[in-house]
């Protein structure tokens, strides 16, 4: 059994794995640790078929492949749900997704809207908060502290 990439602490085949494969989630913040887990794993079927039908237009399979294809995950935090339970149609997700490309660590903070579609949650679309910070980490020394604002030493966080 594989650790979860979403953080959960549960076991993949337990957590976000059954969701990649079709399972309902029951939860929007599921919804969401499973997308970022079909990141991590190149699943990104599901990452498109989770995208509210209405806007499908807005998802760019190509440049959500070179990000995955290029990536290496760095971890997902939930910072704050509303709504999104099993009782609700809709619910928001703020999280915070670090991924590094070569030197460029981003870390990606996003306020991510939720509905459900013939009862099944699905992304709507995300806000910014703050825009995509990109910082290049080449001159980050390994004691400092991370740039991804964790509060750890760098050597600790992202430097893995
Ligand atoms: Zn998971
Ligand atoms: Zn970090």
């Amino acid at each position: 059994m594989t650790d979860c990439p979403c953080g959960s602490g549960g076991a993949h085949d337990e957590c976000c794995g059954p969701i990649i494969a079709g399972a309902p989630a029951p939860t929007a913040e599921a919804l969401m640790r499973s997308r970022y887990s079909a990141f991590v794993t190149g699943e990104l079927d599901h990452v498109e078929h989770t995208h509210a039908s209405y806007m499908r237009d807005d998802y760019n399979r190509s440049q959500a492949q070179s990000v995955a294809a290029e990536a290496k995950w760095m971890g997902l935090e939930i910072r704050q749900t509303t709504g999104g339970g099993p009782d609700d149609e809709t619910g928001t997700v703020e999280f915070v997704a670090r991924f590094k490309r070569g030197q460029e660590l981003t870390v990606h903070h996003e306020l991510s809207n939720f509905c459900r579609e013939d009862g099944n949650w699905m992304y709507v679309d995300g806000e910014m908060s703050p825009r995509p910070a990109t910082v290049h980490v080449d001159k980050v020394g390994r004691n400092e502290p991370c740039p991804c604002g964790s509060g750890k030493k760098y050597k600790k966080c992202c430097a893995a």
